[in-house]
């Protein structure tokens, strides 16, 4: 193994401590259980405690969750009443005036109806199933959950998976290559000006990852948490769900900025939507967190569909509770099982079984 690649996985695993240790989701039911409950944070090492909590939950009260306003006619004027009205509201959609002033008259009666119907549409984008990740350019399979199976290259500027790397190095007997245009691997500071030169062309992959040499003072960076969070926005900004999710841990941890709980969860939020599983994760630590149990549960479940294991032993204990119904659990297994059966491959298995 090359060392720029060796260097690439290293300061990704370095970055991967992102997630919110100190605050998962409480499932206890009013029982302490020490063993599955307290754990040590891994960024802090500090023992933290998870809250317990008495609160049941349902398949259908963690399902239920697209409620459409049952009085709207989308046909005639929700304020007059007469037929044909097409002006719509344009926050929510869900109602039609036949003009300007029959929605201005109306505000006040459909302001209550038409915040709630906002807030359902944001839940039903948020607790949206993840879509599989990218796929590797080689293999054409989604990449592996851990980013630490995959690689960056600075040649192509293109990610490739290990069991890729995996195939070349059995086939060609030989490293130092890239898997996908076989340009040989240059020294660590073309590899940096490389990246560099990618990232100001919007190269989404190199602008996260450059953050997270600043953000970990890697590869002979200088440690500037403020440049690091200034490059997860704009990786997340470019499409990395998982620079959202960084962003969201410097708000919640005061690293670079100030400690900003809502800032947190705004991008944990957009990590998730990203279809990033650990932000989605910390994001229901934060709901557990506020007391918003429900919520909570049913982003571990959306984690763990995606084939995020750390979610799933959390929905398997809610489920050993009783807050899950049996159904709903063998659903999230089977999609979880689905996820990981279109993301394997002989390669890969051989390429993590080589310690690679
Ligand atoms: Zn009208
Ligand atoms: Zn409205
Ligand atoms: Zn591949
Ligand atoms: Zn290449």
């Amino acid at each position: 193994m090359s060392k720029d690649i060796d260097d690439v996985s290293n300061n990704i695993v370095k970055m991967g401590i992102s997630e919110d240790n100190n605050a998962v989701p409480p499932l206890s039911r009013g029982v302490e259980e020490k063993t599955a409950s307290e754990k040590e944070c891994t960024s802090c090492e500090q023992k933290v405690e998870h809250e317990t909590n008495g609160r049941h939950y349902s398949d259908t009260d963690i399902v239920s969750n697209s409620g459409v306003d049952s009085d709207i006619d989308v046909f005639t004027c929700a304020n007059c009443g007469k037929e044909g009205a097409s002006n719509s509201c344009n926050k929510c959609n869900t109602v039609k005036y036949c003009n300007a002033a029959c929605k201005k008259k109306h505000r006040s009666k459909h302001k209550k109806a038409c915040k709630r119907r906002v807030a359902e549409m944001y839940d039903e984008k948020l607790f949206k199933d993840h879509p599989p990740n990218e796929e590797c350019p080689i293999c054409f399979l989604p990449f592996p959950l851990d980013r630490d199976q995959q690689v960056f290259e600075t040649c192509c500027g293109k990610s490739i998976c290990m069991g890729c790397v995996y195939e070349m190095l059995e086939r060609n007997g030989k490293s130092g290559l890239c898997a996908f245009c076989r340009t040989p691997h240059c020294s660590d500071e073309e590899d940096i000006e490389k990246m560099k030169k990618l990232m100001d062309k919007g190269n989404t992959e190199a602008t996260y990852l450059l953050a997270g040499y600043y953000a970990t003072g890697s590869r002979d960076f200088p440690q500037d948490h403020q440049k690091a969070n200034e490059l997860y926005l704009k990786s997340g900004e470019l499409g990395c769900a998982g620079g959202y999710n960084n962003l969201g841990v410097s708000y919640r941890n005061g690293i670079g900025v100030e400690s900003d709980m809502k800032k947190a969860q705004h991008y944990y939020e957009l990590g998730a939507m990203g279809g990033n599983v650990e932000s989605r994760f910390n994001l229901a630590c934060l709901e557990g967190n506020a007391g918003n149990h429900n919520r909570g549960m049913m982003h571990l479940m959306v984690a763990a569909r995606a084939g995020y294991n750390k979610a799933l032993d959390k929905v398997k204990i809610g489920f050993q509770r009783g807050m899950i119904t049996k159904d709903g659990y063998e659903n999230v297994l089977r999609a979880y099982h689905e996820r990981h059966r279109e993301m394997k491959s002989d390669q890969r298995d051989r390429a993590v079984a080589s310690g690679m």
